[in-house]
Parts: structure tokens; C-alpha cells; sequence
């Protein structure tokens, strides 16, 4: 613990605690009165409980027997020191106070008075007799038998001065070992004299000073007030340099205590009442006593240091209880990196059943290799399909109109010739690819509603715009490049081998022996849709009829849409020559209003009627596009099921080596945790390396295969993942 005494006169080096917590204490006030021989006995009386003192004064005569004076006043304080020894004033008043302080909690002792009350003796005491020694060098005492390092230098104090000394602790605890410690410090004031001027008959140059003095006491009697007083909230402290010394010390977290000395003479009864009073005013005022703890950094990093050598030493211990050598828990290198990276590939692939948790740095690691992995692995798949199809902007509708003229996709976004029935080519893409056929032979439906319009040039009630159906995704279209073109065809001559084969093939026989080649895909297809994809295949189909029959409804609808605007544009012609015939022929006009003929009339009719069934069925249509894309959305999903789950069936059944499938099933010879890793994964790296060969050589060739082998990938990626996750989650809850 160190210690520092600093005593200054009226300038003194201010510190702001910001800690405002705890619960708020009142200011404890103490009244010490001076010995003297000539007590006024019948003027100051004391309270049984030496905790109240009464003052009476004798009717001042020369104002005459009745007057309103005011001749007798209570005061009630924490406590009345009459001929109390240096000792019990230590006691009663500082010890409390200074034991806080040791503590971290600030405290103030002041003493009020008027000169030569004995604020000195209190404070400081006599020099030349240790038993009347004052609160200061006690507090520096009881501070020392608690190991505190003392300086102490000391300045000769006038009674026409302010004095504040201040100590300043600082405490660590004994062990030395906690970082944290308290800082404090203790306030010893003495005020200089309260009296008023006009009684101590200062002149001159003393009488300036008494002035200023008076003045700086004032305005701590001003901060005091406005501390007791809970509505305000600003409070004078800048006013002098003494409240704006004691600011923290009166209104902020400290401990304090108000000693008053008076006399005990008739003589000085003003001059005490005066100070009574002030000690009154001063009970009011509350401070928030609060611990000031600070951090030593140094001492933090070296217990937390210290510390994890413990528990590192600790953890292989537990590693060698547990059998597990070796362990290291350093943070990892870049090989290491690398090597979960691997891992993480491996057990993606499949290859590797699963990832042996070691600590917790490694689980961390696995998860950011994870995350690592996926972020490639998305940008492979974009890449390739930006190096397969050409983006279009789905706002950019000049591209699109252009795409649609060149017959490679319809209004819909969809390629155009994209079957309606059972058929489809094996690989995913957003668009099968079969160009031409149908757009010859079948006009889409905004191509006959605008080229209708076109030709009758009337005036139809919606706008060639609202045909247009948005098309939410960006659309990819293939690039017509002669090389795509023939692909294509290909591609086209491939699924038309895929095409239901003759069922006299056997095929209920559930896992037949495996095959030296596998069969070709078309044929597994087949397999597949009747066996393990059944259930797929029968949705695929029901939602496929739906579609079908959506279709056919909007083609009809469409139809007679048409045939009601050919109608309408017959009608029109028909009444426009009614109009001209009428006009030929002279108008009649009746109060204002037209004559026209019946036949005229009926006419109207009958375009007012065409109109509304044209509005009818088009909103008829409308509503069935809608129903037409949400239909299709589920198509293209089932499909995209349908073509995933068999290419994972048909790589399982024909190219994953047996006896590996056979290690790998529940009952097999591997199991989770028994063999080490690094043996399944060495087991694993060949059968892999044959794994993607064969992807590579026996997946139905064209770039098809790229995009539909890595969103197989992506989709197996996505399960596994959660795989592990659950199962880490497991672990932790064990
Ligand atoms: P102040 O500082 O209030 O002006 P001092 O402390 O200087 O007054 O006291 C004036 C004189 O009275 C000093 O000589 C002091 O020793 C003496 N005195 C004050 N209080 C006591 C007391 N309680 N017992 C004995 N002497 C006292
Ligand atoms: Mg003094």
C-alpha cells in the first residue's frame, strides 16, 4: 500500500470519480466544543443522548421587553464532543472514515469554525505532545498499521486559509496476486475561521483576505445548499477554487463528515449559532459513497498467463487419464489447415464416413473449411454454367423479344419446343434444349394476340404491355453457336432413346448381382422410375397431367379470345358502315338527342356484349398463366428430384466399389470410431480417385453432366452438413 500526503492551501489537484454507485449517505455532522472554564451553562444545553444541543438566548433588553426575537433553537447532529479527549474525537469522528478509505471507498473530513474554535487542534493537533496529536497524523497511523508507505511534508497553515490534505491510497491485496486494486483518498480540510467581518475588526490587507475567505466559504455554504436541496440540479462548483476542490468530495462518492468547533463561551454564542446552523444546513446534503477498483494490466497477463499454463498442464493430464497422447493444442499451421480441408473434401464426397473431433480448435477449423469448400464450390458451378449458357437481363427486354424472334424461347421464358409430355433429357438444366419443332408449327399466344392486333389495328382493351408475362428469374437461354446447335441434337437423339423401352426387360428383381458395365442410363432410368423413384416419378407425372390440362385451357381460352376479337372487329366494321350510310343519308336529331336505326342500335348491342365476354375470358386467362407458371415451378422441381436422386442411386448401385458399400452399411466391418481416421481416409483417397474417374468417363458426355454432377454434389454437401451438425450437437450436450 502506498500513501502520499499532499497538503496544499486553497489550490488543490481535483480528481472526478465517475463511479456514482451504492446507496446515498447522508453527511455526518459532528459538534466539538472548545474547553473553557467559563462555560455558558445557561445558554447551551446538551441533549441526553449527546446528539442534540440546545442554544437559548437571554431577550436582548435594549429592544425592549416585548419583541418577536427568537431566543431558543434545537440543533439535532450525529454527535456532541464536550471536553472530549483527541483520542475519542479520533474515534467518534475519522476512524470509520479512514478504515473505508483503505477500503477504495473516498472520504472528507472537514472542520468548520470560527477562529480559534480549535479546527487546527482537531486536525492537525499539537505537535510537541503525542497524545494530542490530531485526526492527521492518526488517520497517517491507522493507515501505517495497515502497511501504508508515508511522506510527509507540511506547511504552515493560517487560520485566515483554507488547508486540504489529501491522502492518497492505493491498495493491493496481500497475496499480490489479483489484478485488481482499489484507489482512494481521504480529504482532511480545515477551513479557515467562519466569523463575520464586522466582529473580528480586520483592516487593510487582512481585511481583503478575511473578504475572499468569507467569500470562498459563502459559496460552500451556496454548493451545500444547492447539494441538499434534490430538485436542483445544477450545483455552483466553479465558483471558487475551494468547491470546485471539494467537488467530488461533497457531492460525489465520498464518505463525509462536517466536525464543527465552537466555543463554549457567552461571548461567542453568535458566532456558534452561525455555525450550528451551517452544520444543519450541511446534514442535508447526501453523497453516494462508491468503491473506486482499477486493473493492473500488467498483473492481469500475468495471472491469466500463469493461468493457462495451469490448465494446459491440467489438459494433458486429463488427455493421459484418458488415453489420448499427443494431443496438441497449439493453434494450428497452415499443414494442418490444409489437411482439414482434405478432410472436409473427402467427407463431402462421401468418401470419408466421418470427421474425428480432437479439440475444440479443430472443430472450429472443420466448420471454417466447411464454409470454405461451399464458397468454391458455388463459384465452380456458376462459372460453369456462365461458360455453358449466355445470362440475359430479365429487364432488358429488347434481348428478350430478340431471343423470342429467333424462336429460342417463348413469352413464358421457357425454351420453346420444351415437351409437354412424359419425355425429357437426362441432366439437369434450367431449360431442356429442343429448338425449332413446335415454334413452326404453333404460334405462342402473345405472337397471335399482337399479330391479331396488328392486323385489325383497333383499339383493344388491354394494352400489348399487360400481355407480357414477367418472367421472375434471370433467364438462361444456350448460345447458339453452331457447336451448341449439334449438341443439342445429340442431346435430342439421346433422350428419344430414353423413351419407355419395351417392358418385356426383367425388372423386378430386387438388387440384382452387379453388372461387370453398368447399364446404360437410359435403361436404368427406367429401373429407377419403377423401383426406388416410383414415388418421385408418380408426382412428377400428376403434377406434369395438371400442367398438361392448364395448358390446353389456356390454348383454348386463347382461341376464343381470338374468335370473340374477330367478332368484335366484324361488328365494328359493320357499324362503322351503319354510321356512314346514316350520315349519307342526313341525321336525325330529336331535342338534341341521336336517331339511329334498330339496326344500328343492335349492332351496339352487340359490341357492348363481345366486349365484356373479351374482358371475361381474359381475365379467365390471366388467371390460368398463373396457375400455368406455379404448375410449371413444381414440374421443374420434381424433375430436377427425379434426375438427382437417380443419378445418387445409380453411382451407388454400379460405381461405388462393392466392398466398400458393404464396409459402410450398418452391420458392416467399419464403423464410426473404430478405425482411426487417417486408415479410412487412405482407404478412401483410391476409392475416390476411381470414383471421379468413372464420373468423369461414364456420365452421359456433354457439359450437361458438369452442372448436374455438382449440384449432386451441392445437394449431398447440404445433407451431410447437417449431418454433422446435429451430431456435434450431440457430442456437446453429452
Ligand atoms: P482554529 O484553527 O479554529 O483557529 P486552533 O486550533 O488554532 O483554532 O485553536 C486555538 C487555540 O486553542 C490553540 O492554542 C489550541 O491549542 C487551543 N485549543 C483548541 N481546541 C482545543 C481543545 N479541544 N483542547 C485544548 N486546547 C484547544
Ligand atoms: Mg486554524
Amino acid at each position: 500500500m502506498r500513501c502520499h500526503l499532499m497538503i496544499t492551501t486553497e489550490s488543490c489537484t481535483v480528481f472526478f470519480f465517475l463511479a456514482r454507485m451504492g446507496t446515498r449517505k447522508k453527511v455526518h455532522t459532528f459538534v466539538r466544543v472548545k474547553p473553557t472554564d467559563d462555560f455558558a451553562h445557561e445558554m447551551i444545553k446538551y441533549g441526553d443522548d449527546n446528539k442534540s444541543i440546545d442554544i437559548h438566548l437571554k431577550k436582548d433588553t435594549r429592544r425592549g421587553v416585548v419583541n418577536n426575537q427568537q431566543t431558543d433553537w434545537s440543533f439535532k447532529l450525529d454527535g456532541v464532543l464536550h471536553n472530549a479527549s483527541q483520542d475519542l474525537v479520533y474515534e467518534t469522528v475519522a476512524k470509520d472514515v479512514v478504515a473505508q478509505a483503505l477500503d477504495g471507498y473516498n472520504g472528507t473530513i472537514m472542520c468548520y469554525g470560527q477562529t480559534g474554535a480549535g479546527k487546527t487542534y482537531t486536525m492537525t493537533g499539537t505537535t510537541e505532545n503525542y497524545k494530542h496529536r490530531g485526526i492527521l497524523p492518526r488517520a497517517l497511523q491507522q493507515g501505517e498499521t495497515n502497511r501504508i508507505i508515508a511522506s510527509h511534508t507540511m506547511n504552515k497553515n493560517s487560520s485566515r486559509s483554507h488547508c486540504i490534505f489529501t491522502i492518497y491510497v492505493e491498495a493491493h491485496s496481500r497475496t499480490l496476486s489479483d489484478e485488481k486494486y482499489i484507489t482512494s483518498k481521504i480529504n482532511l480540510v480545515d477551513l479557515a475561521g467562519s466569523e463575520r467581518l464586522g466582529k473580528s475588526g480586520s483592516e487593510g490587507r487582512v481585511l481583503k483576505e478575511a473578504t475572499y475567505i468569507n467569500k470562498s466559504l459563502s459559496f460552500l455554504e451556496q454548493a451545500i445548499i444547492a447539494l441538499g436541496d434534490q430538485k436542483r440540479e445544477h450545483i455552483p462548483f466553479r465558483q471558487c477554487k475551494l468547491t470546485h476542490a471539494l467537488k467530488d468530495s461533497l457531492g460525489g462518492n465520498c464518505n463525509m463528515v462536517l466536525l464543527t468547533n465552537i466555543y463554549g463561551e457567552a461571548a461567542q454564542l453568535e458566532e456558534t449559532l452561525s455555525s450550528l446552523r451551517f452544520a444543519s444546513r450541511m446534514k442535508l446534503v447526501t453523497t453516494e459513497p462508491a468503491i473506486n477498483e482499477k486493473y493492473d494490466a500488467e498483473r492481469m497477463v500475468k495471472n491469466l498467463e500463469k493461468e493457462l499454463a495451469l490448465l494446459k498442464q491440467e489438459l494433458a493430464i486429463h488427455d493421459s487419464l484418458a488415453n489420448r497422447t499427443l494431443v496438441n493444442y497449439d493453434p494450428m499451421d497452415e499443414i494442418q489447415i490444409a489437411e482439414i480441408n482434405s478432410q472436409v473434401r473427402r467427407y463431402l464426397e462421401g468418401t470419408l464416413d466421418e470427421i474425428d473431433i480432437i479439440n475444440l480448435r479443430q472443430i472450429q477449423e472443420v466448420f471454417n473449411q466447411f464454409r470454405v469448400v461451399l464458397s468454391q464450390q458455388e463459384q465452380e458451378v456458376e462459372s460453369a454454367l456462365r461458360r455453358k449458357y449466355t445470362l440475359i437481363d430479365k429487364n432488358d427486354f429488347a434481348a428478350i423479344s430478340a431471343v423470342q424472334k429467333a424462336g429460342l424461347v417463348d413469352v413464358d421464358g421457357h425454351l420453346v419446343g420444351e415437351p409437354d409430355g412424359q419425355g425429357f433429357g437426362l441432366g439437369v438444366t434450367p431449360f431442356s434444349a429442343k429448338p425449332g419443332k413446335k415454334s413452326k408449327s404453333k404460334k405462342t399466344f402473345k405472337e397471335q394476340l399482337s399479330s391479331s392486333a396488328r392486323k385489325e389495328g383497333a383499339s383493344s382493351p388491354v394494352s400489348g404491355k399487360e400481355l407480357d408475362v414477367s418472367t421472375s428469374k434471370t433467364q438462361l437461354t444456350p448460345s447458339s453457336k453452331e457447336g451448341d446447335v449439334k449438341d443439342m441434337t445429340i442431346r435430342e437423339r439421346e433422350t428419344s432413346s430414353i423413351e419407355p423401352l419395351p417392358s418385356d426387360s426383367p425388372k423386378e428383381e430386387l438388387r440384382p448381382p452387379r453388372p461387370s458395365t453398368p447399364p446404360p442410363k437410359p435403361v436404368a432410368f427406367e429401373d429407377f422410375k419403377n423401383e426406388r423413384g416410383s414415388e418421385i416419378n408418380r408426382i412428377f407425372k400428376e403434377n406434369k397431367s395438371i400442367l398438361n390440362e392448364r395448358r390446353k385451357r389456356a390454348s383454348e381460352t386463347t382461341q376464343r379470345i381470338n374468335a370473340i376479337k374477330r367478332e368484335m372487329d366484324v361488328t365494328k366494321e359493320a357499324l362503322n358502315f351503319q354510321k356512314s350510310l346514316r350520315e349519307k343519308q342526313g341525321e336525325y336529331e330529336n331535342k338534341g338527342l341521336m336517331i339511329i336505326d334498330e339496326e344500328e342500335f343492335l349492332l351496339i348491342l352487340k359490341l357492348k356484349d363481345l366486349k365484356k365476354q373479351y374482358r371475361t375470358e381474359y381475365q379467365d386467362l390471366r388467371d390460368l398463366r398463373a396457375e400455368i407458371q406455379y404448375c410449371q415451378h413444381l414440374v421443374d422441381q420434381c424433375r430436377h428430384r427425379l434426375l438427382t436422386e437417380f443419378d445418387i442411386w445409380y453411382n451407388e448401385s454400379f460405381f461405388i466399389p462393392e466392398d466398400l458399400q458393404v464396409a459402410l452399411k450398418p452391420g458392416g466391418s467399419i464403423r464410426p470410431g473404430m478405425v482411426p481416421v487417417s486408415r479410412i481416409m487412405s482407404l478412401g483417397e483410391d476409392a475416390q480417385d476411381k470414383f471421379s474417374q468413372l464420373q468423369q468417363v461414364l456420365l452421359p458426355e456433354g457439359p450437361d453432366s458438369v452442372a448436374f454432377y455438382n449440384a449432386k454434389v451441392k445437394t449431398e454437401q447440404k445433407h451431410n452438413y447437417l449431418k454433422t451438425m446435429m451430431g456435434l450437437q450431440q457430442a456437446h450436450r453429452k
